[in-house]
C-alpha cells in the first residue's frame, strides 16, 4: 500500500521519482511506494490517462482528461428547453403528428427538468417519463426521436428490438443497447448517462399469443424481462465494445436512471384491439360513446391496455408511462415532407446541385407526381426519397461534367425517368 506525502515533508532534501526522475521540489505532489520508490503526480495523471485511453477505468468527465469529448456539455438550468419550443423545433422537421409532438415536447422537458432538479425535491421523487410511440411504418417516429436528440444535444442511439435476445441465447443482451449509447457519446460516460435511446420495433418482442410463458418465449416475453430494469434505472456493466459479455472483459459502468427511452411500434392490428376495448366499453354505457367515436383515426383512443392485449408487459408498460400515436401519413402532409422540412428530400438535392453551381427546380407537378408513386408503391415517407433518386440520378452523374448551370426537371423528364426504372 503506498502512502502519500506532501512535497518537502518527507521527502526534505530530495527525492526523486522513480519513474520521470522529477525531484520533489518540481512536483506539486508525491507518493512513497514500496522499498523507497517514489512517484509524482504527473506522472499518476499520466497513468491515468492511458487508463482512460484504454477504458480501463470509467467516469472520464471527472477525471477531466476526456471531458466533452464527443461535445456533449453537461445540462444545466438554463439548457432547459419550454415544451412549446420543443414542439416548435419538431415542426421544423417533423410534417402533421401534432399529438405526438406535445406529448413528447412534454415528456422531454419532464425527464430533463427531473435530471437538473434532481437533489432538489425533497419529498417527491420524480418518476422517468419514458414513452412508446405507436403508428405505421414510415411516419416520423425515428425522425421525431432523433429531432429531440440534436435540440437538446444529447448522444443519440438507435436499437432494433428484434436484434436483442435474453442473456444466454444467440442474438445482442440487452446490455449492448447502451454500448451503442457510449460509442454514440465517444465514451464520455457522463454525457451517455444522459442521452436518448430509441427502441424500434418494440411491438415484434411482444408476447405471442394469449399464453404467458407455458415455454420460454426467447424473442419476446424474455426480452421484455430483461428490458425492464434498463428501462427503469439501474447500474449496468456494459461491454465498451458492444457483443457478449465474457468473464475476462473489462466493463464500463453505465446509470441508465437519467435515458430517456422512446420505444417506436407499428403495431399492426392493434386497431382491432382498440376498437374491441371501445366497443365493449360502448355497450357497458350506453350508445352514444360509438357515436362519437371518429372511426377513421382508431389509434387516437390507445390505451395502455391495449398494448397489453396486444402483447406487452404490464411491467414494461408500466416503465412507459407516456403512450402516444403518430398518425398515417394523408397525400399533403407526403407533399409537404418532399419541401417544407429544414431538410426536405428536394431542399437537400437543391443543395447537392448548388454546390456545384448549378440552379436545380422541380416542376409543380413533377412533385404531385413523386406523391402519387409514393403512395401507388404504399411506400409512404420513406418512398418519397427512393423515387427522387430514381429520377435525379442521370441528372446528378451528368451535370458535374456539363457547362449548363440551370436544371429543371419537367413532368415528361421525370415520367420517362420512373417508367424506365420501373420497366427494368
Ligand atoms: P418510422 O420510424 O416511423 O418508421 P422514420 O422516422 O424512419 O419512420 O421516417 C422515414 C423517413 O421518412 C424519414 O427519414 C423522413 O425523411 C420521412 N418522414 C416520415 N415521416 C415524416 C414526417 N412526419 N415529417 C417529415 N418527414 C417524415
Amino acid at each position: 500500500m503506498s502512502q502519500k506525502s506532501r512535497k518537502g515533508s518527507e521527502h526534505k532534501g530530495g527525492g526523486v521519482c522513480s519513474f520521470c526522475g522529477a525531484s520533489a521540489e518540481e512536483s506539486p505532489l508525491m507518493f512513497n511506494g514500496a522499498d523507497g520508490a517514489m512517484i509524482c503526480s504527473s506522472c499518476i495523471e499520466h497513468g491515468y490517462n492511458l487508463l482512460l485511453e484504454h477504458n480501463i477505468i470509467t467516469n472520464p468527465a471527472k477525471g477531466g482528461a476526456k471531458a466533452n469529448k464527443g461535445g456533449f456539455k453537461p445540462l444545466s438550468r438554463e439548457d432547459l428547453i419550454s415544451p412549446a419550443t420543443i414542439k416548435s423545433f419538431l415542426d421544423s422537421y417533423v410534417i402533421g403528428q401534432d399529438a405526438a409532438k406535445r406529448y413528447m415536447s412534454v415528456a422531454v422537458y419532464n425527464h430533463y427538468k427531473r435530471l437538473i432538479s434532481k437533489g432538489k425535491t425533497e419529498d417527491v421523487e420524480l418518476d422517468k417519463s419514458n414513452i412508446v410511440l405507436v403508428g405505421p411504418t414510415g411516419t416520423g417516429k425515428t425522425l421525431m426521436a432523433r429531432t429531440i436528440a440534436k435540440l437538446l444535444h444529447v448522444p443519440f442511439t438507435i436499437v432494433d428490438a428484434t436484434a436483442l435476445t435474453e442473456a444466454g441465447y444467440v442474438g445482442e443482451d440487452v446490455e449492448s443497447i447502451l454500448s451503442r449509447l457510449l460509442q454514440a457519446a465517444d465514451y464520455d460516460v457522463e454525457a451517455a448517462e444522459r442521452g436518448i435511446i430509441f427502441i424500434d420495433e418494440i411491438d415484434k418482442i411482444a408476447r405471442k399469443g394469449d399464453n404467458p410463458s407455458i415455454t420460454r418465449d426467447v424473442s419476446g416475453e424474455g426480452v421484455q424481462q430483461a428490458l425492464l430494469k434498463i428501462l427503469e434505472g439501474t447500474v449496468v456493466n456494459v461491454p465498451p465494445q458492444g457483443g457478449r459479455k465474457h468473464p475476462d472483459q473489462k466493463y464500463i459502468q453505465v446509470n441508465t436512471s437519467n435515458i430517456l427511452f422512446i420505444c417506436g411500434g407499428a403495431f399492426d392490428g392493434i386497431e382491432k384491439k382498440i376498437a374491441k376495448r371501445l366497443n365493449t366499453n360502448a355497450i357497458g354505457y350506453g350508445t352514444s360513446l360509438t357515436q362519437r367515436i371518429d372511426e377513421k383515426n382508431i389509434m387516437q383512443y390507445i390505451l395502455p391496455q391495449d398494448l397489453r392485449a396486444f402483447g406487452l408487459i404490464p411491467e414494461l408498460i408500466g416503465r412507459l408511462p407516456v403512450l402516444t400515436y403518430m398518425e398515417p401519413l394523408t397525400r399533403e402532409a407526403l407533399r409537404s415532407i418532399l419541401t417544407e422540412p429544414k431538410n426536405s428530400i428536394i431542399r437537400q438535392y437543391e443543395c447537392l446541385m448548388g454546390l456545384d453551381d448549378v440552379k436545380l427546380t422541380f416542376d409543380d407537378d413533377v412533385l404531385d407526381y413523386v406523391v402519387d408513386k409514393a403512395i401507388e408503391y404504399k411506400l409512404g415517407a420513406r418512398g418519397l426519397r427512393s423515387i427522387c433518386e430514381a429520377i435525379m440520378m442521370d441528372v446528378m452523374f451528368d451535370m458535374p461534367s456539363s457547362e449548363e448551370k440551370e436544371c429543371r426537371i419537367t413532368m415528361d423528364y421525370a415520367k420517362q425517368r420512373i417508367d424506365r426504372v420501373a420497366v427494368g
